[in-house]
């Protein structure tokens, strides 16, 4: 069979794009991993970066503003990334079972990747505090799960402590692959835009993803691969900003509750990529966290996790520190779907129920 020369184009240039098979193939030079290493893979990162104008609208001056849609990782969040490298290291040293502390997103990841290299998976979330997509997926990926009594920083305190005194990998951010993997996210935006941002806009949690994004662009600033660093703008919510406050937070609160974390373990990390890179870090209330999710679900049709939407409501809230004609970056880490109660109570959807099955009712109801 014979392909014309516009069809064989076509064909090959698909396959070319369909080839991506995970981050840690796309970047081997710049990741801890030898010929040896398993590489523990769902083909996670390659995730695209979306212009996003009714952000851009909103702060003017020539602004262009982006969005790293890191939602659409394998398990729905930037924490793939991260768990690739954790996974494949544990298993190329023979660790036969990882555990973490979680708010649901580590949790939801590591069952789906120990699962994927064979590996034992244990996980401590804060019982009541965890988001049901999150949930869902760590009961379905096969993890074994301990809901505790108390908030993700004693769920931290006791995995640390697991792994030290039993042969368990922690797979948490504190593990140094973890941030390896997470640093490809600033090497796609820089392949992306020819160049880093100006700002990176991100929630911070624990504060592990701020610091691989610091570290990524770091390395490619050094290797001439971009010609400026960005200054990076790390935002945490208002109930739960130890970062902002300098000090710990004993009892966290947000709707937000990806980010619902007291005393973020890579603290000094975080410091010093603000430090360097002269960033800033802020706080948001829940209330504006809501009006950027609803903003761009209703204006952009993307459909984040409301930790997701922080780095959105962030840059609204400091846009009057916007350079003109700057290119701007928001981290969009988790999917939406995640936290459906969140989306349920939260939009300005027309919702009709209990609607007679007639064509006149309906039209009714339409206004028609
Ligand atoms: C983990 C997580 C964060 C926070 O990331 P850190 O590295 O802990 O700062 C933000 N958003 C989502 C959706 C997350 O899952």
């Amino acid at each position: 069979m014979a392909f014309s020369k516009k069809l064989k184009q076509l064909f090959f240039s698909g396959q070319k794009k369909n080839n991506w098979n995970g981050l840690i193939n796309a970047y081997k030079p710049w990741l801890p991993v030898t010929n040896k290493t398993p590489i523990i893979s769902l083909n996670e990162g390659g995730t695209p970066l979306i212009e996003v104008n009714s952000i851009a609208n909103r702060i003017g001056k020539g602004v262009k503003v982006y969005v790293k849609y890191d939602g659409l990782n394998p398990t729905g969040s930037f924490k793939d990334r991260g768990m690739t490298m954790a996974i494949s290291k544990a298993k190329e040293d023979g660790c036969e079972a990882v555990i973490c502390a979680s708010t649901g997103n580590t949790s939801a990841s590591a069952a789906a990747y120990a699962s994927k290299g064979g590996i034992k998976s244990f996980v401590i979330i804060p019982d009541g505090y965890v988001a049901q997509g999150k949930l869902a997926q760590a009961l379905v990926y096969g993890a074994e799960i301990l809901a505790i009594k108390g908030n993700f920083d004693k769920a931290l305190d006791i995995v640390r402590e697991l792994s030290e005194k039993y042969p368990i990998t922690l797979v948490n951010s504190v593990n140094p692959y973890r941030l390896q993997g997470q640093k490809t996210a600033a090497f796609e935006i820089i392949e992306n835009l020819g160049n880093a941002p100006d700002w990176l806009c991100i929630p911070m949690g624990n504060a592990g993803n701020i610091s691989a994004y610091w570290m990524g662009f770091q390395e490619f600033f050094n290797a001439n691969k971009s010609k400026k660093l960005p200054r990076m703008m790390g935002f945490q919510a208002s109930g739960s900003a130890p970062l902002v406050e300098g000090r710990s937070i004993s009892n966290p609160e947000t709707i937000a509750t990806a980010i619902r974390i007291g005393n973020p373990v890579n603290k000094e990390k975080a410091l010093k990529a603000k430090e360097s890179s002269n960033g800033k870090f802020s706080s948001v209330t829940d209330s504006e966290i809501i009006e950027a999710y609803k903003i761009l679900g209703k204006e952009e049709g993307i459909f984040c996790e409301p930790a997701s939407a922080a780095s959105v409501a962030g840059l609204l809230k400091v846009k009057n520190d916007v350079p003109m004609n700057s290119t701007i970056v928001c981290v969009l880490t988790g999917n939406g779907l995640k936290d459906p109660d969140c989306a349920i109570k939260n939009n300005d959807a027309i919702f009709h129920t209990g609607v007679e099955a007639e064509i006149s009712s309906i039209t009714k109801k339409m206004g028609f």
